[in-house]
């Protein structure tokens, strides 16, 4: 494809993610997913005459937290307007949304390779309804429990040219989205969803084409299919002397393409005016510390700091950083006991497994052991008052029953309980029985001494100091 390589492309993303509230944005309805259809209505979110909206507080805090996190400035004054349309899945026939006077400019992310992508805004306006096709004969039904859920919409400037940095950009809006509790960003409920605006132009030409729009891509999958079909179509295109059509376009995953929606020559005019049903909103600064006092270290800083003040390899700090919960639970650990490298292998390894056996999502995940029992099982293993294999038993059981680890541990009588003497016997009785450790021990006694232990530990049912015996072996077999 020597012609793909004569073309840059030029995106810009507007992404959606549904704020994390307890109700929705100008009722009480609750903001829940997946609850039965039309219940979470009432006649203000359903748009019935003579209802009046009450703006939801923590929906505006969100907001700004994720203007916050996003390094936008917060808006003193900001306003709702109404953009009104006609759509099924919007009773109301209008959105409130925001368009002069957004709550969040500017701001952005830097990319790993150092390229920082630009936010035009980031505004506060509410969801629409849910429209599920069934078929011809059959219909469609709509449930208006999503209408009027808070969403923040992102705007980036036209600052991308591969769809790897849109997925980049997506990966890290979603992280610290979820970090930060803003939002759930659950992308298969639709609780994260990007339109992508592409267009593609002679390679250094400094004249923009003409771009269309690509709707709610609600996966990392689609967004990347979906943009290389559409950089693919739009060159082939004009390379052939042919318009590019400005239009808003479908992406349909199952069959690989994308199709046409609405022209330009169809595009509404929304006819936006302030709601008069609600206040503008004045933004103090006390508000704004207040917010900022919420927010937690982000993922990428956790990550530098877990490398250079912990020592632990990237991979590590990587794992450890997928949610906010496994963070701040690691660093807990760590404030009540200093060994990071340790409890890091106990939560990767260890618990996380566990916990994923249960079928938990990422961003689901909690431990079943608080930080102090955990980290009471470390030291006991570290400190050789119990094995390995012991401890990780030891760490079931008190998932099971709730029990202080020590007592736990003395009750069952996990604890090493071996004499040296016995330790001796045993490992006699191994000289007596193999001749080759013997011989393998004078060639190298290193590489055999992990056998010797773990036979002696598969003896005594795992109740021997592990460093004891290897202090033990030279008695025996340098005899
Ligand atoms: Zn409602």
């Amino acid at each position: 494809m020597a012609l793909m390589q004569d073309y840059d492309i030029v995106m810009g993303l507007e992404i959606h993610a549904e704020l994390a509230t307890k109700t929705k944005v100008f009722c009480s309805c609750k903001n829940e997913f997946g609850d039965e259809p039309n219940t979470n209505t009432c006649p203000v979110c359903t748009g019935m005459p003579g209802s009046l909206p009450i703006l939801n507080k923590r929906a505006v805090e969100l907001a700004i937290k994720a203007g916050l996190a996003f390094g936008s400035s917060i808006s003193k004054y900001t306003v709702f307007e109404r953009k009104n349309y006609f759509y099924p899945d919007l009773s109301k026939a209008y959105q409130i949304s925001q368009l002069v006077y957004p709550l969040n400019l500017g701001g952005g992310i830097r990319l790993d390779s150092g390229k920082f992508i630009r936010l035009n805004r980031i505004h506060l306006e509410e969801d629409a309804g849910k429209l599920t096709h069934i078929s011809k004969a059959v219909g469609t039904f709509v449930d208006y429990n999503r209408g009027g859920t808070p969403l923040i919409e992102m705007v980036t400037e036209p600052d991308f040219t591969s769809a790897e940095e849109v997925i980049e950009f997506l990966k890290r809006v979603r992280e610290i989205l979820v970090f930060e509790d803003i939002a759930k960003c659950k992308m298969e409920q639709g609780g994260l969803r990007c339109d992508v605006n592409l267009s593609v132009k002679k390679k250094g030409s400094t004249e923009l084409g003409t771009r269309t729009e690509m709707k709610n891509l609600n996966s990392f999958k689609s967004v990347q299919r979906a943009i290389e079909y559409e950089a693919k179509r739009q060159i082939e295109l004009v390379s052939s002397g042919e318009e590019v059509v400005q239009e808003t376009r479908k992406w349909d995953d199952d069959k690989g393409k994308s199709l046409s929606m609405r022209t330009k020559e169809e595009a509404q005019d929304y006819r936006y005016f302030p709601d008069p049903d609600l206040h503008a909103l004045k933004i103090s600064d006390e508000d704004i510390a207040k917010i900022r006092s919420e927010m937690t270290m982000l993922p990428e800083e956790r990550r530098a700091m877990y490398q250079s003040a912990f020592g632990l390899p990237k991979y590590d700090a990587e794992i450890l950083t997928t949610s906010k919960y496994i963070s701040d639970y690691f660093e807990n650990c760590v404030k009540l006991y200093n060994n990071p490298k340790k409890i890091s292998n106990w939560i990767m390894v260890d618990l996380l497994k566990i916990v994923k056996d249960q079928g938990k999502d990422q961003d689901d995940i909690e431990f079943p052991v608080s930080e102090q029992d955990l980290v009471a099982i470390i030291k006991m293993v570290e400190e050789k008052l119990i094995g390995k294999n012991l401890g990780l038993e030891l760490l079931e059981k008190i998932i099971i029953k709730r029990e202080d680890p020590m007592q736990l541990a003395k009750s069952l009588g996990m604890l090493v309980t071996i004499s040296d003497e016995e330790i001796l016997a045993l490992l006699k009785k191994l000289k007596a029985e193999n001749e080759k450790v013997s011989i393998d021990y004078k060639s190298d006694p290193e590489k055999i001494s992990g056998f010797i232990v773990g036979y002696v530990m598969k003896n005594t049912g795992g109740k021997a100091n592990s460093l004891k015996v290897k202090s033990l072996i030279c008695e025996v077999f340098e005899k």
